[in-house]
């Protein structure tokens, strides 16, 4: 069934405005129709809102997924949400294990397909030691999958090239976090949207990429409509169509815009002086290199003045100015970001400098306050970066450089002191560089696409064509499995059990409802079954999910995060729970830090940041620093990426959805003064060239985009986008440049 997006919004009873579902927008739907048998709780295994859903069965199949009218989403669910349903029976589950024999994947049984990838992994190891071999994860596996995967490779093999997805989405935010407040993940939770006055958005399309929390600004802006929006986007989206005031970036240019409302305002003292001197310090660089004063810090800002930044920006002194004077006024501003920040090879310097906002004006630890990033996939923060699964990570935000955090985790998991290796993994893009070289020699990959998700793709496939590869999927065939040497079927979502955890640090139970098709396993199962093969089964002793999540929640023990009181039980009867959690009758944390309502907030007073050794948060003097791909006139236009509303990632899932074949994913927008000059038209073939590579689309003149900037779609599943992205890195977080890349762009001709 092809549809429009209007006739798909109101096939799925949706408002045509935002695509959201709930109880206050539902008009007719086709699954109203539907009897259930029965009803359990979940969440939406999609986006890092984490919408908590009811999903509905009959004769053993999903039949209908609605959203949980006492979740924090109150019912609400955007369509990716009610197609939770769908992706369960799209066409192309993989059903059954298979080995590559003479070039073809053929099907064998799941011992032989084990025995297959324990062998691969064996002779890697023997010709090149522990680090020849590598784990690439994702935020879309469940905390005890990504935990398990973590014990095995770190713990059992010996190496920390473990990484995943979530590099590529949240990396810059969590290395933000960490060198700015000790700990990682934001401070606040969706209920201080009820209490904020001013909502700063930046680097992210809220209403298309987290439309329900979006949805709950929107009404907050209804019932307080006093309340103020930026929106600071090089694209005039969706979400910035409910701006106050809408600054349209130049982009990667953001830490000279937040430098410059930061020196504002401290020009007209709009900052908490109290604030700064009982809970702030001043540095440069590392958490511990020597404290400086907010004198060396106002004359550092000199160089960020507006009249000598605005040009930069692509803004005017007067927008730089009214952004300063409305966040400091605001009673109460709470700030969201994510990829846009992100991704760039400024991307710590730019989540230090918007935490540095919310320091100077005090803008934390109060209803309605904080800096938020939100995160991109359903368990990237509490699968991965909770859990550690990070190259230069250990669980509950210890890291393989210390000593101390080593021999915590070796003891804890048991294992001789020195097991660990003190050398940080791979990241995601030099791990896929190490298999384009030869050094690493067998990867498993589970429940992600890289072949298509990572910037400069075509580079790094020859990497994965090159590797021993073992992929885990639910869907055969994706753009990575075409690399596999052994492929193994995946469950995913309501056919095992698990938990997530979202962007507010909320920890949910997904549990298992029906049978995965044909042979499909939970990637749990296969990675006991693979650590067995490799000769580690006495370390994976928790083998079920609640065993795994048990052993999971002690770890957290002593450490800023502290889950231990979210028992399995109460996960089961609540609509989740945040943490610190740290007893069972506990009942979560909103607001960490603050004295009287986070638990591990000792001290008396207004805040206690007591991840930081001194109880003070960090403001870092953070340089704009120099594009590493400057315009050219070969190269003279630059292209962002993004997404839309109904699709999601690769589009592996969404892109199978019968309903959904009709939206369009492959086009670039463009100005339409630059189409002029191009004689370009709607719907003309462009080619999109960077010095990577390049990709054809069809051109969609707007006045989204600013002048002198494209923008495409991720989702593009006919044509490889990210052939002609950057991936150059962010030197801390090593995030790769996704939002910035130089291009030409041509009008292809007919018969060229
Ligand atoms: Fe799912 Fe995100 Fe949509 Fe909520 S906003 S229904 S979590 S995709």
């Amino acid at each position: 069934m092809n549809l429009t997006r209007r006739e798909l919004l109101h096939y799925f009873g949706a408002t045509a405005a935002t695509g959201l579902i709930g109880p206050g927008c539902i008009g007719w739907t086709r699954e109203e129709a539907i009897p259930v048998d029965s009803w359990h709780k979940s969440v939406c295994r999609f986006c890092g809102s984490g919408c908590e859903t009811r999903v509905g069965l009959r004769d053993g199949k999903v039949v209908k997924v609605e959203g949980l009218q006492e979740g924090w989403n109150r019912g609400r669910l955007c369509i990716k949400g009610l197609l939770n349903r769908e992706i369960l029976y799209v066409s192309d589950r993989a059903q059954y294990p298979m080995v590559r024999k003479n070039g073809q994947l053929v099907r064998v049984s799941w011992d032989e397909a084990l025995d297959a990838a324990a062998a691969g992994f064996r002779e890697a190891i023997a010709q090149g030691g522990p680090d020849a071999v590598a784990f690439y994860g994702s935020g879309q596996l469940f905390t005890q999958e990504s935990y398990t995967a973590n014990k095995l490779f770190k713990g059992g093999i010996g190496t920390n090239n473990v990484d995943g997805n979530p590099r590529l989405c949240m990396a810059s935010a969590a290395f933000g976090y960490k060198s700015v407040f000790g700990a990682d993940e934001p401070s606040g939770c969706y209920d201080d949207i009820e209490h904020a006055t001013l909502f700063f958005v930046i680097g992210a399309n809220m209403a298309e990429c987290h439309p329900v929390v979006w949805e709950r600004v929107r009404d907050r802006l209804r019932t307080a409509p006093q309340t103020r929006v930026i929106v600071v986007d090089p694209r005039r989206t969706p979400t910035a169509r409910d701006a106050t005031l809408h600054l349209q970036i130049r982009p990667g240019t953001d830490v000279a815009l937040l430098n410059a409302m930061t020196y504002e305002l401290l020009r007209t003292g709009l900052v908490d002086s109290t604030f700064i001197n009982n809970f702030v310090t001043f540095r440069k660089g590392t958490a511990d290199s020597p404290p400086l004063t907010l004198e060396n810090f106002q004359k550092f800002l000199e160089d960020y003045a507006l009249e000598k930044v605005a040009n930069l920006c692509g803004l005017s002194t007067a927008e730089i100015r009214e952004a300063a004077r409305l966040f400091g006024i605001s009673q109460a501003a709470m700030s969201f970001w994510t990829m846009g920040l992100n991704q760039q090879t400024h991307g710590v310097a730019a989540n230090r400098m918007m935490m540095a906002l919310h320091l100077l004006t005090g803008q934390i630890g109060r209803p309605g306050t904080g800096p938020f990033s939100l995160t991109g996939q359903t368990n990237a923060g509490g699968g991965v970066r909770d859990t550690g699964s990070l190259a230069h990570a250990l669980p509950a935000g210890r890291v393989v450089t210390k000593e101390k955090d080593r021999h915590e985790m070796e003891k804890l998991w048991g294992l001789p002191e020195g097991r660990i290796s003190p050398n940080p993994g791979l990241s995601a893009v030099p791990l896929f560089e190490a298999m384009r070289e030869g050094k690493v020699r067998a990867a498993l990959v589970m429940a992600t696409n890289p072949a298509r998700s990572l910037p400069n793709a075509d580079r790094y496939r020859v990497g994965m064509e090159k590797a021993f590869l073992v992929v885990s999927d639910s869907i055969f065939p994706t753009d990575t499995a075409q690399y596999a040497d052994v492929f193994f079927p995946a469950a995913m979502w309501s056919e095992k059990e698990g938990v997530l955890s979202q962007s507010e640090r909320r920890y949910h139970l997904v549990e298992k409802l029906v049978e995965p098709p044909g042979e499909a396993r939970s990637d749990l199962d296969i990675l006991v079954a693979l650590g067995e093969r490799l000769g580690h089964g006495a370390l994976l002793k928790a083998r079920t999910p609640e065993a795994v999540w048990d052993e999971w929640r002690m770890i957290s023990a002593g450490t800023p995060y502290d889950f231990r009181g979210m028992t399995y039980a109460r996960l089961k009867a609540l609509p989740g729970l945040t943490w610190p959690c740290p007893t069972e009758q506990h009942p979560g944390t909103c607001r960490r830090y603050v004295p009287g309502e986070d638990p591990l907030a000792k001290k008396e007073g207004r805040i206690d940041f007591y991840a930081r050794p001194d109880g003070r948060a960090i403001v870092y003097l953070s340089e704009q620093g120099p594009f590493r791909e400057e315009l050219t006139s070969d190269y003279p236009m630059t292209l962002t990426t993004g997404r839309r509303l109904e699709h999601w990632h690769t589009a592996t899932l969404t892109g199978r959805i019968a309903q959904l074949q009709s939206i369009d994913i492959d086009y670039l927008e463009i100005h339409p003064g630059d189409a002029a000059v191009m004689g370009v038209k709607e719907g003309d073939m462009v080619q999109v060239t960077s010095t990577r590579g390049s990709v054809r689309l069809k051109a969609l003149p707007s006045m989204r985009v600013r002048p002198g900037v494209v923008f495409a779609l991720m989702h593009s599943t006919e044509h490889l986008v990210n052939a002609a992205t950057s991936d150059y890195l962010d030197p801390t977080s090593a995030q790769p440049e996704y939002k910035l890349a130089a291009v030409r762009v041509e009008h292809v001709k007919e018969g060229t």
